[in-house]
């Protein structure tokens, strides 16, 4: 009989995982794509529309025309998952049932969380680059800045691509040094954390570029309420930081059908799954792709390709009554842009840190060192996107598992 393989969300792995498993599959499966509109960001993308670099219209496509011919889209809202029932309740009132389930949901944007974020300010001196509407109108507000403080809040974790804030400060000094302004704009980079990254090695080395840049490094700030209209950030152990313009990264939490569907979520709306095989830790036919997932990685578009690879393979083992294979590391892989035409790139897994050396083997790309050819990198990045990642094809020398190859080891 055909089994029938529902996929929740068509981001970037909804829709990758759907292709794969096409891929893999053929038409022994029924697979179908449930999502909200038709419009697939590209994510990334997103930090470059501040600073004029990119448009908003060149990061949309067509989500129904990202997926291979045999997989369905649902264009609708998914209500809620009834875990005991194998059945998936639709916004348009429908029910879809499935013998295997894709959370691949996201993680959301919550501004209301935080006291005073969206109140007076919000979009006139507060923004958010973290999504289409918010990049937008702060391209506007950079251009009208003309010199006082710029802060950027990171207001907790887990965010999604925790570099991008980062890389946001360090285009932000490029771009006032391009404006010739940058001796008038203070600029502030406010985190909980008690450094300027999670994983040690790379902190050190990007607390040194934020120093070498001009850029106060504020730790362990943990936001409670935002006051726009007296500009300032002040913390639950009321520190207060001022600001004349502030860039905000909102708490994330999981997608609201997760947190409406009763025993699959966690307490943030994440899911809960093996972080070796992506199995739901809440059904054995429940798998979890990208942001959703509550493991121990970070929620970045490289780690949900990488995944697709386990994720696609453990799918059909499990339609085929196999064994499942618990191979995915957490590997994650992120170009950091640090400007004036130039990127970092950090390669780890859940076991081994961002170290120096090169990737993917000894000869490749710099890692944890500035240079053009990581700015390229980070460029062909969109190219690749949606002409290889969404279309579930493997890049050539980039396997899922992490490279000990070229990396410098002894330098832990
Ligand atoms: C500013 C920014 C910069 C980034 N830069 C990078 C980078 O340089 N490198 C990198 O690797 N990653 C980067 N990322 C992260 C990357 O974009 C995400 O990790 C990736 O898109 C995760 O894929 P996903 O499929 O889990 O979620 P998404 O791609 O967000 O897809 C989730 C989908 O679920 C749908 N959905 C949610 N709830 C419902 C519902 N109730 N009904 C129907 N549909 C629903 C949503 O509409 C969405 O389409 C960046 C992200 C941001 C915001």
């Amino acid at each position: 009989m055909t089994k029938r393989i529902v996929i929740l969300g068509g981001g970037t792995g909804g829709t990758l995982a759907a292709n794969r498993l096409r891929r893999a599959l053929g038409a022994e499966c029924e697979i179908t794509v449930v999502d909200r509109d038709d419009d697939h960001v590209y994510q990334p993308g997103l930090l470059f529309v501040p600073f004029g670099l990119a448009h908003a219209d060149d990061l949309v496509r067509s989500r129904r025309r990202q997926l291979h011919d045999g997989v369905a889209y649902r264009d609708s809202g998914v209500l809620h998952v009834d875990v005991e029932a194998d059945q998936v309740h639709l916004d348009d009132g429908g029910v879809l049932a499935y013998d295997v389930l894709i959370i691949a949901t996201g993680a959301r944007l919550v501004p209301e969380e935080t006291d005073g974020l969206t109140g007076p300010g919000w979009m006139s001196k507060v923004f958010s680059f973290y999504d289409l509407a918010g990049a937008t109108a702060l391209a506007r507000a950079l251009r009208d800045f003309d010199g006082g403080r710029l802060v950027v809040n990171v207001v907790d974790l887990p965010i999604k691509c925790p570099v991008a804030p980062l890389e946001f400060c360090f285009l932000a000094d490029w771009y006032f040094q391009e404006r010739g302004i940058r001796d008038h704009v203070r600029l502030t980079y406010v985190t909980p954390l008690d450094a300027a990254f999670t994983k040690p090695f790379a902190a050190r080395a990007l607390a040194g570029m934020l120093q070498e840049k001009g850029i106060e490094l504020v730790t362990e700030f943990n936001t409670g309420e935002v006051d726009g209209e007296a500009g300032k950030l002040i913390s639950y152990d009321e520190r207060e930081v001022e600001f004349d313009l502030a860039v905000v990264v909102p708490v994330h939490g999981g997608a609201e059908c997760v947190e409406r569907s009763q025993g699959l979520g966690d307490a943030l709306g994440f899911v809960s799954a093996d972080e070796h095989t992506l199995q739901s830790k809440v059904r054995e036919n429940i798998f979890v792709i990208g942001d959703a997932a509550a493991i121990p990685t970070s929620k970045a578009g490289s780690v949900t390709h990488f995944e697709g690879e386990v994720l696609t393979r453990n799918v059909a083992r499990f339609l085929a009554g196999e064994e499942l294979d618990a191979s995915f590391d957490g590997h994650t892989n992120c170009f950091i842009e640090s400007g004036f035409g130039k990127a970092l790139l950090i390669d780890f897994n859940y076991g081994t840190e961002p170290l120096p050396g090169h990737y993917p083997s000894a000869v490749g790309l710099p890692l944890l060192k500035e240079s053009r050819l990581n700015h390229l990198g980070k460029l062909m990045f969109a190219w690749l996107y949606w002409h290889s990642l969404l279309p579930g094809r493997d890049l050539p020398g980039v396997s899922a598992a992490m490279p000990l190859a070229g990396k410098r080891l002894e330098a832990r």
